[in-house]
């Protein structure tokens, strides 16, 4: 049986942000929910014992001490509220029995409301002996400390279930007449109308929340949309431009934030691009017209030949020309060869020590000839014993390749010199000419393929702009550099630093 494997797609930046945000916000909601609801009962449970002291105030009133002995007025004057407990308790007690059930069944509804504020009090003497008790106080037990502790100057409050599974608070404090303790009076009140309200705001918040994070979370995912507005432009432009237009850019918002780096970072690689793809058009360019021109020659000569009927002797110039040219040709073919390759990174360099100074003595051997020919003398200066590491068939081509220009750009009875020396952690090598030397402006361009200061003369001694080129990658693969130093006329030397190993 094959099982299929469902995988969930990972949310998009929106969702997610919106994800998150709505947690937090049920999270912090809850937090303040709980945190708010307990501070309320607190806050509603100590005004209720307030309210609750006021009235044994009110109580305090209602009660006087005649001959020793305590006189309780009509304590409804006082305290209205009794008497609406004392006509609830007696419906309780079934004194109404005589009235109807329909009239029952709406006197109950009333009954129910004004049962949460039922008020109870009791009155006792210094003995602790009970005085005056409203209707329905024995409904509740209250501990015989209550009474003792008042007694003794300690208010007491208490929460005392009754009877009928209502919760009271009662609060009993020293009743005083004249500076003087005659008793104690005690007051409850039912605590059903505080735990109603406090169930309204607990089903307030429950109902609230939820539609606040609905409303907090549909506000996340529209800002979300607006803040990648910026993003959804950049990649609308960013699509539109193809290598055809590389020269557009997208626009940088002005506010320092990550949208303005990333049209910055964006901008610099479509830069980065354009420079590459323009050199890569200039070289390609430039590459067919250096391969055409040993072409041209070719067909020419032949045509001309072919065209008239010629003597042995100008066969053999003709196939000389075409030799000259075709060798031409294939120098320059491993040139591109091996810029091409170099720009793909793909040339493998050996990293072994090489004694750079049997380097240059062995290619000042070898191109000796090729000076005695041009009557230029090729000579060696110091040539300090100096390791560096590298590639030594690379770099005996770097130093063929300096000579070879050097040569080539002095005159006859000149001279080239080499040396080689050790300058602090870097091995120098100076090729000097007496040539021709290079102007100022050429100095800034040499290095750079298919580059000429002087097309013609470097045309006619088989050059092809690449040579310079060549070298700078080589040395510059060996973490080294070269530069030139010249003035027209009077002759140039260029300097190869490298790395001692
Ligand atoms: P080329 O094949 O034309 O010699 P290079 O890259 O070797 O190409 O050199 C680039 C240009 O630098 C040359 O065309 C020439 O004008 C100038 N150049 C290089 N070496 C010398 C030198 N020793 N003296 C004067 N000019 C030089």
């Amino acid at each position: 049986m094959i099982r299929r494997r469902f995988q969930i797609p990972p949310l998009g930046i929106r969702i997610q942000l919106t994800l998150w945000y709505t947690s937090i916000s049920a999270l912090l909601l809850l937090l303040f929910g709980i945190a708010f609801y307990s501070t309320l009962q607190v806050f509603l449970a100590s005004s209720f014992d307030v309210t609750l002291q006021m009235r044994s105030q009110q109580v305090a009133e209602a009660v006087s001490i005649t001959n020793g002995k305590i006189v309780v007025d009509n304590m409804v004057n006082e305290l209205p509220e009794l008497a609406s407990t004392a006509a609830i308790v007696d419906s309780f007690d079934g004194t109404d029995a005589s009235i109807s059930a329909h009239q029952n069944s709406q006197s109950t509804l009333a009954d129910d409301a004004s049962a949460n504020r039922r008020i109870f009090v009791r009155v006792f003497n210094t003995a602790g002996q009970l005085v005056y008790s409203s209707p329905g106080f024995g409904t509740i037990i209250v501990p015989a400390d209550a009474v003792k502790l008042a007694l003794q100057g300690t208010p007491w409050y208490g929460t005392i279930g009754s009877t009928d599974d209502q919760e009271m608070r009662v609060y009993s404090t020293m009743l005083i007449d004249k500076h003087q303790l005659i008793g104690v009076v005690q007051v409850g009140q039912s605590l059903s109308s505080l735990k109603e309200r406090m169930q309204r705001i607990a089903l307030a918040l429950m109902v609230l929340t939820p539609f606040a994070l609905l409303f907090s979370a549909l506000g996340c995912y529209w800002l979300a949309g607006r803040a990648f507005n910026p993003i959804h432009r950049l990649t609308r432009i960013a699509r539109e431009i193809t290598v055809k237009d590389l020269h557009q850019r997208v626009p940088v918002p002005p506010a320092h934030d990550e949208v303005r780096d990333l049209s910055l970072i964006f901008n610099q690689m479509i830069g980065r691009l354009e420079h590459s793809f323009t050199q890569q058009r200039r070289f390609v360019a430039d590459a067919s017209h250096e391969l055409r021109t040993p072409v041209t020659v070719i067909r020419s000569i032949t045509e001309v030949a072919l065209s008239q009927s010629s003597s042995t002797e100008d066969y053999v110039a003709v196939l000389q020309g075409i030799n000259a040219e075709s060798e031409r040709l294939g120098a320059l073919i491993s040139d591109l060869l091996a810029l091409a390759r170099a720009d793909e990174g793909q040339v493998h360099f050996d990293h072994d020590a090489v004694r750079l100074d049997l380097l240059v003595a062995d290619a000042v051997a070898s191109l000796e000839p090729l000076a005695d020919e041009r009557g230029i003398r090729l000579c060696t200066q110091k040539l300090s014993p100096v390791t560096v590491l590298g590639d030594a068939a690379r770099l005996i081509q770097v130093i063929i390749s300096l000579i070879d220009n050097a040569l080539t750009y002095t005159n006859n009875g000149g001279e080239v010199s080499l040396s080689v020396n050790q300058v602090e952690n870097a091995a120098l090598l100076a090729v000097s000419d007496t040539g021709i030397g290079i102007s100022s402006a050429d100095q800034l361009h040499i290095f750079e393929r298919f580059y000429r200061a002087d097309p013609a003369r470097s045309r006619a001694a088989g050059g092809s702009g690449l040579g310079l080129a060549i070298v700078d990658w080589i040395v510059r693969a060996h973490d080294g550099t070269v530069r030139v130093e010249s003035k027209p006329g009077q002759g140039s030397t260029f300097i190869v630093s490298l790395p001692l190993s």
